[in-house]
């Protein structure tokens, strides 16, 4: 499953992606986190980016870009993902779009999580008093300023993209100021269309699959059993000529049907040699008549 969040910064997208994520066995791939990272490994990304950042302005689209698609082609994102946080500007979801059919892949849904900007500014608050008690970083961007300028950034650059994903129909919005889980449910009733097809397809392709398995499993039993012909074949020949010839005729009289065996009486090997007796004595009867 492919999926893309979008949404104002606090508008829920981190959360509900952690739940897909959960949920679909996917991967989540947050820019604004992967961009963190750059900026304290203090890779050239990172250095580029932490100013902008920093201010709540945009990085630039090259370097965003660079950095899905190279995460997208790792092993762990083959099941799929949930974008969050991109794309952020028309230029970069027509960049997804062209990543995706180079890749032949294609996107599940674009998920809006729709909210009030005057509750959000309450909400970034909120998460910043909550994490500042718990003793947690706080984020360099999570101030009133530069929160202000992420907002603007959003509708200037960002809602653009409603538009964008509403004329390829790939758009549901869900109502984000509800609460944690009914967003939750909200986002899994409107997938629930998308991992039916995908179940549905599965089966097709999965019969597919076991009829090949089938037809190669056919096609093996048939060698053996030639082969096991061949070898039972080969063994007879070779054992019949290895008997002698009175144990072949033996055989042969076995192997006749019970009448036949009536008729023959006893083996040819049997009666052969009876009938040599009997030879004999004849012989020595006229050798006797003659000296008489
Ligand atoms: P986020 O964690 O998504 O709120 O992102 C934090 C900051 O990272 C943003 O204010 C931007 O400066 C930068 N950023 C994250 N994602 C993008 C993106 N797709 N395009 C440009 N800048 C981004």
């Amino acid at each position: 499953m492919r999926l893309i969040l979008l949404g104002p910064p606090g508008a829920g997208k981190g959360t509900q992606a952690q739940r897909l994520v959960a949920k679909h066995g996917i991967v989540q791939l947050s820019t604004g986190d992967m961009l963190r990272a750059a900026v304290a490994a203090g890779t050239p990304v990172g250095l580029r980016a932490k100013a902008i950042m920093d201010r709540g302005d945009l990085v630039p689209d090259d370097v965003v870009v660079a950095i899905i698609a190279d995460r997208i082609g790792q092993p762990d994102a083959k099941r799929g993902f949930v974008l969050d946080g991109f794309p952020r500007t028309v230029a970069q979801a027509e960049a997804l779009d062209r990543l995706l059919k180079e890749r032949g892949l294609k996107l599940d849904a674009v998920i809006e999580l729709k909210v009030d900007e005057g509750i959000l500014i309450k909400r970034i608050e909120t998460r910043v008093a909550e994490m500042t008690a718990r003793g947690e970083k706080i984020r360099a961007d999570d101030n009133a300023e530069a929160l202000k300028k992420r907002l603007a950034a959003y509708r200037a650059q960002t809602a653009p993209l409603t538009d964008y994903y509403g004329r390829t129909g790939q758009l549901r919005t869900v109502d984000g100021m509800a609460p944690i889980d009914t967003v939750t449910r909200a986002i899994d009733a409107l997938l629930e269309p998308a991992r039916t097809t995908r179940r549905r397809a599965k089966p097709a392709a999965a019969r597919g699959a076991s009829r090949a398995r089938a037809a190669k499993a056919k096609t093996a039993r048939g060698r053996a059993a030639k082969r096991g012909a061949k070898r039972a074949a080969k063994t007879s020949r070779s054992r019949a000529a290895a008997r002698p010839t009175a144990a072949k005729g033996r055989k042969r009289t076995a192997k006749a049907t019970p009448g036949s065996r009536k008729k023959a009486g006893r083996p040819v090997a049997k009666r052969g040699r009876s009938a040599s007796r009997t030879g004999a004595r004849k012989t020595r009867a006229k050798r006797l008549t003659r000296a008489r």
